[in-house]
């Protein structure tokens, strides 16, 4: 039976160079789960990885893996397969030869080894392809080579590095649906890196979101859309990006409005509750609203919450109206049965449920359903 838990306390690596690059990370991991870190490019989620796999020293700060501290024990001996970007096979080396070298490597025998790489290839498809060499094999399929050495390996635990990013879009979004079976067919711990909030979405249990070193928010994809803790997760999750508007609370006869140039949006007693406190009345805030949440009537063109579309984009099943709003830009994804044109002036309503509140110093979320897991 193949456990395996991570625990991750106080974290840091500093580089010889003096930089930071992971800053005081815990996180608690438990057994099959499938763990997303994702952040911008340089926020230390291949650190974080390579600190897992022992590749690179920390810092300081503790790693336990089944309550175990492994800060000191060597790669090999911490039953976890890595599997990287650019896959790093054997070009001389068959494919049946690219999946047992590590076990040749452990003296396991033959009979035992080829066991292990059938079962393997035949999980991933590649049963057909054991005699040629990686040069004869399409990009998607060196990728699930390189995932069929790490599942020989039978690890506790299994770490990938943007193990997609060489791989054309259908490719990757196949592959994507297909690491996710694996995942449950494995019955083992993933830990998953990437810059790709979509392949975090799609694929993780949970999600890490790591900006400058630090962690952000760990939630569940569905918290994370929909209680982002700042204005940086709410703007790396989810595409088209949400939309920040400047605008400022006031109070009138009871109810609490959101006024921004252009147009209002009054919340419902929910989101009144939720506010923390009412100290941020009358002061300036930023307004978060997702593309989807925004309902557009183009038949109505009068009063207040008006808007000029600039551009539209049709996606077959969906278009995104780029809106002029009081002077800013905003993104409404709506019917394209709506058939609305360019220069048209909608009507547009911000749905209140569906509103986000951010601090526009700390960009902290003002609601507290945004609570941090
Ligand atoms: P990417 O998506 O671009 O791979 P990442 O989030 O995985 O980015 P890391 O590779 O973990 O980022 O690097 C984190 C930060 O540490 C970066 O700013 C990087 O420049 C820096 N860094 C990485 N390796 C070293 C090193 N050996 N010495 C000094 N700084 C380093």
């Amino acid at each position: 039976m193949n456990l395996a838990s991570l625990n991750l306390v106080d974290i840091n690596k500093v580089f010889p160079n003096g930089f930071h690059a992971v800053k005081d990370v815990n996180l608690e991991i438990e057994d099959k789960e499938f763990i997303v870190l994702v952040g911008p490019s340089g926020c230390g989620k291949s650190t974080v990885l390579r600190m897992i796999a022992g590749l690179e020293e920390i810092s300081s700060g503790e790693l336990y893996i089944d309550g175990e501290m492994v800060n000191d024990v060597a790669p090999k001996d911490r039953d976890i397969a890595m599997v990287f970007q650019n896959y790093a096979l054997y070009p001389h080396m068959s494919i049946f030869e690219n999946m047992a070298f590590g076990l040749k490597l452990r003296k396991m025998s033959k009979t035992e080894i080829k066991e292990k790489v059938d079962v393997a290839a035949k999980i991933l498809g590649l049963e057909e392809l054991l005699d040629r060499k990686p040069k004869e094999l399409s990009g998607g399929q060196r990728q699930r080579v390189a995932l069929g050495r790490a599942i020989v390996r039978d690890p506790k635990v299994f770490l990938m590095d943007e193990p997609l990013s060489n791989l054309d879009a259908k490719l990757r979004v196949q592959t994507r649906a297909e690491l996710s079976k694996l995942h449950l067919r494995l019955e083992t711990t993933f830990i998953y890196v990437t810059h790709d909030q979509t392949e975090a979405m799609t694929m993780g249990t949970r999600i890490v979101v790591l900006k400058d070193g630090v962690v952000h928010q760990v939630a569940d994809p569905e918290t994370l859309y929909n209680s982002p803790v700042n204005q940086f997760v709410a703007g790396f999750i989810g595409s088209p990006q949400m939309n920040f508007i400047e605008a400022r609370l006031t109070e009138k006869n009871g109810a609490v409005i959101v006024e921004f140039e252009g147009g209002t949006v009054g919340l419902n007693e929910d989101k009144v509750i939720q506010l923390k406190d009412n100290k941020y009345t009358e002061k300036e805030i930023t307004l978060g609203i997702r593309p989807e949440h925004i309902e557009i009537d183009p038949t109505d063109e009068t009063g207040e919450n008006v808007a000029t579309v600039e551009v539209t984009e049709l996606l077959g099943s969906e278009t995104y109206l780029f809106l002029d709003v009081g002077g800013k830009n905003a993104i409404a994804r709506v019917d394209p049965a709506l058939n609305i044109r360019v220069h048209d002036k909608v009507k547009f309503n911000f749905i209140p449920e569906k509103v986000h509140l951010f601090d526009r110093e700390t960009e902290e979320a003002l609601l507290v359903g945004a609570a941090k897991e």
